[in-house]
C-alpha cells in the first residue's frame, strides 16, 4: 500500500481497510479489498473497492482501473462458482440520488437466480430519434470540454 494513499478517517470503508472494523474478507491484494455485504440482497453479495479513498467514480484515477477490474473479475467468478448463481449484477451507486450511502467508491457483485423475485429496471423511451441524437451530442460536448 502506498504511503500517500488517500484516506478519510471518518469513512467506514477506510476503517475496514485499516483493520479497525472487522469484515468477512473475500479477497485482498495491494490495491483492492473485497468483503461480504453485511445486508446481502442475495447470499454471497460482495463489495469490491479500491483500498484508497475515492468518494465516487468521478474521482477514481485511471491508475486504479487495472487492479479494480482484475479484483472485480476474480471476485465475480468466485462468487458465481460458490453460489452457483445463474448470473450476477455488478453495480456501483454514485451520489445519494442513486442510493450511495458509503462515500468510498465500491462495486456490488450481486448473485442472481432465475426466480429470485428481484425487480427488473423499468425501460423508458425517447419521443423520437432526433431527441435521442441531440441528447447524445450534448453529453459528448461535456466530454470534449473536460
Ligand atoms: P451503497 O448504497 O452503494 O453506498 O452501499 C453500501 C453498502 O455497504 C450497503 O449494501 C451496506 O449493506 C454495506 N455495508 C454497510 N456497512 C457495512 C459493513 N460494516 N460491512 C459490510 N457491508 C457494509
Ligand atoms: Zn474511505
Amino acid at each position: 500500500m502506498a504511503d500517500t494513499m488517500p484516506v478519510d478517517e471518518n469513512c467506514l470503508f477506510c476503517k475496514i481497510v485499516a483493520g479497525l472494523i472487522p469484515c468477512a474478507r473475500v479477497y485482498e491484494d495491494e490495491k483492492v479489498l473485497a468483503f461480504l455485504d453485511i445486508n446481502p440482497i442475495n447470499r454471497g453479495h460482495t463489495l469490491v473497492l479500491p483500498k484508497a479513498h475515492f468518494p465516487s467514480l468521478l474521482e477514481l484515477p485511471d491508475s486504479e482501473g487495472e487492479s479494480l477490474l482484475r479484483g472485480l473479475r476474480l471476485v465475480a467468478g468466485a462468487v458465481q462458482k460458490q453460489t452457483r448463481c445463474g448470473g450476477f449484477n455488478c453495480i456501483q451507486n454514485n451520489f445519494a440520488s442513486a442510493g450511495q450511502v458509503i462515500f468510498h467508491s465500491h462495486w456490488h457483485i450481486i448473485p442472481r437466480f432465475n426466480s429470485d423475485g428481484l425487480p427488473d429496471w423499468p425501460g423508458g423511451a425517447y419521443s423520437d430519434s432526433k431527441e435521442m441524437e441531440e441528447l447524445a451530442r450534448s453529453i459528448n460536448a461535456h466530454i470534449l470540454k473536460a
